[in-house]
């Protein structure tokens, strides 16, 4: 009994009982288990969905001249030039002629500091039913490049020639052909459109983007939403069996890396804003075998009409055509909500019954099976069952205990989000006085100086607010009246923001939460107290293999984009333009705030707490 008192005195060394642990362990067992069988018995397999071959109309050669045309005759299409102006009035020209009714659908937008306005150009051919089927493409450029061949006059060839094959095939839904404006920006003319294919019922969008120059080795399928959604199970099985039908070979993201596409929710392509809208969309480009050299020219000036191989606009044109023939011979009903579609006859052959299925939330885990949404979001949660029964735990603990835990011992450790958030909120403000120059939504575009260009009075002003803010922060510690508290007791405190961090993320994205917090939370609760060289080498390899997945992202995207470093300041000109919801910047500060406490408690700090109390 007394030496029980006298460890008592000396504080906890662990943050939760021999009992309290084995019960957490013995539910993450089960956990595990439950995950285990899902693993095994969940995923159900795609039901083979196999079309004939449609005769399409779609002349290769004809989108080749198309695109030559729009790349050579109207370079330097950028939102809001009279160069884009005049580019916006050839395709209407070029979309009447057809025999379509075209609108000009101007909007306002953000753009380098000025307001600008761009046009989106909107084609329509009435069909029987009142439902539409919509084709898009992006006939906007970028400031670094001069004919934007690739990206993306070679979509809008593709989009102008198959206007005039689909004009000449019978069709019972009616269909809507639109060039988007401002897409470099962050889709901004998809995000005008959406509330018009809102109004004309349309059931399913494809935009086409980039044709690599080179000879085409495969179609791409994009399916990423802006902020939300994702491309329905069903639509990507429809393109898929189209590009087959066409004798094209189809790449899409399934398992890991649609895992990361559902985690980040920044499209890259048309078809985000309208995900986010609820409108099924997806888009598609080519890839040549000649990748690398695509992606040196891409928003540059050697982005030139040239080694384009009309096999590549035969092979995506015939896919999207496909594609569009045989969505029109399913009796389509729009379910309101998911975008989900239903038929009210007995569908005619048994790939079409798989149109009725395969939802937004449905996973796909490899090229031939999926989870059903329900199912992926029920293994989230239960994931997330230890590490909220260890924080039940630990706050009992904290209840029960005779640890003096005033008010300011639990805040203390968030304290540290104040220099940033308020960095963060005049990062905000200085955005909305075009100080740092306004963008609508997306910064400039990859490659864009106004990327590489730090701007020094902005960035000292904020590092200006992180410094004083922490030195002040700092001060007041100071005169709080701290006594040392054990390891166990301030794991603990972090262990409970941590797992209030994961929870509002998971409520937030739970595929954003599984990717960046995850693994955090459980390195947190498995953090042995730090006695001895080998612990410390533990608790630092378990903090740095949470934030692995975080910093490995970056880095891929740095280079992709080939920023480098530069791609730090690249997140925060997203966050300033509001590419990161507040909701989400706050989880990412918090994270790193108590990410580096919990480092340094466990990792570098020599213990004030239960080792060096007498
Ligand atoms: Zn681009």
């Amino acid at each position: 009994m007394a030496s029980f008192r006298g460890r008592r005195r000396r504080g906890p060394e662990i943050m939760l009982s021999y009992p309290q642990r084995r019960n957490t362990a013995l539910c993450a067992i089960a956990v595990g288990l439950v995950i285990g069988a899902c693993a095994r018995w969940g995923p159900r397999p795609l039901p083979p969905l196999s079309l004939s071959p449609a005769p399409v109309r779609f002349e290769g050669a004809a989108a080749f001249e198309f695109i030559r045309v729009v790349a050579e005759e109207f370079p330097d299409r950028v939102t809001g030039t009279p160069a884009a102006h005049r580019a916006a009035n050839y395709l209407r020209a070029q979309l009447r002629n057809t025999g379509y009714v075209v609108t000009l659908e101007p909007f306002p937008l953000w753009l380098r500091g000025k307001s600008v306005e761009g046009e989106n150009v909107i084609a329509q051919s009435e069909g029987d039913s009142p439902e539409n089927v919509a084709i898009i493409a992006h006939y906007d450029s970028q400031f670094t490049s001069h004919q934007a061949a690739e990206d993306n006059a070679s979509g809008v060839g593709v989009l102008l020639e198959l206007a005039r094959a689909l004009h000449q095939s019978p069709h019972s839904h009616g269909l809507i052909l639109a060039a988007t404006d401002a897409e470099e920006w962050g889709m901004i003319g998809a995000r005008e459109l959406t509330d018009f294919l809102k109004r004309h019922h349309t059931v399913a969008v494809i935009s086409i983007q980039y044709i690599m120059a080179g000879p085409p080795r495969s179609v791409e399928m994009n399916c990423m939403g802006q902020f939300a959604g994702y491309t329905p199970l069903w639509l990507r099985q429809m393109l898929l069996a189209s590009g087959r039908a066409q004798g094209a070979s189809m790449e899409q993201a399934t398992g890991r890396q649609e895992w990361i596409e559902r985690a980040l929710e920044v499209s890259e392509q048309d078809q985000g804003p309208l995900l986010r809208a609820g409108i099924p969309a997806v888009n598609v480009g080519i890839l040549s075998t000649q990748m690398e050299s695509s992606r040196r020219r891409h928003h540059t000036a050697e982005d030139v009409f040239r080694d384009f191989d009309p096999a590549a606009f035969q092979m995506l044109g015939a896919t999207v055509e496909q594609a569009v023939l045989s969505l029109d011979e399913v009796p389509l009903l729009a379910r309101g909500g998911k975008g989900s579609l239903a038929s009210t006859s007995v569908p005619t052959s048994g790939a079409m019954v798989w149109i009725h299925g395969g939802g937004a939330d449905d996973f796909q885990v490899t090229p031939g099976s999926y989870l059903h949404g329900g199912l992926v979001y029920a293994i989230q949660l239960l994931l997330l069952l230890p590490i909220l029964i260890a924080a039940v735990f630990s706050a009992h603990n904290f209840a029960a205990g005779d640890i003096d835990l005033r008010g300011w011992r639990l805040l203390d450790p968030v304290s540290w989000i104040i220099p940033p958030g308020l960095a963060t909120l005049l990062l905000y403000g200085l955005t909305e006085l075009n100080a740092l120059p306004r963008y609508e939504l997306y910064p400039a575009t990859p490659k864009d100086p106004f990327l590489y260009h730090l701007p020094f009075t902005v960035l000292a002003v904020l590092l200006t607010v992180i410094v004083v803010g922490s030195v002040e922060l700092q001060k007041l510690r100071a005169r709080m009246d701290t006594p040392p508290v054990p390891f166990a007791v301030k794991k603990g405190i972090l262990f409970l923001w941590v797992a209030m961090v994961a929870l509002v993320g998971f409520l937030n994205n739970p595929y954003a939460m599984w990717l960046f917090l995850g693994a955090f939370a459980y390195a947190t609760g498995l953090l042995p107290p730090p006695r001895g060289v080998v612990r410390r080498s533990v608790n630092a390899a378990l903090l740095i293999a949470a934030a692995a997945p975080f910093a490995m992202l970056l880095y891929s995207f740095g280079r992709e984009m080939d920023s480098g470093w530069h791609i730090v300041w690249y997140l925060v000109l997203q966050t300033a333009y509001g590419v990161w919801s507040p909701v989400a910047v706050a989880l990412f500060l918090m994270a790193l705030v108590l990410w580096a406490q919990l480092f340094w408690i466990s990792v570098l700090a020599t213990h004030q707490g239960a080792e060096s109390q007498p």
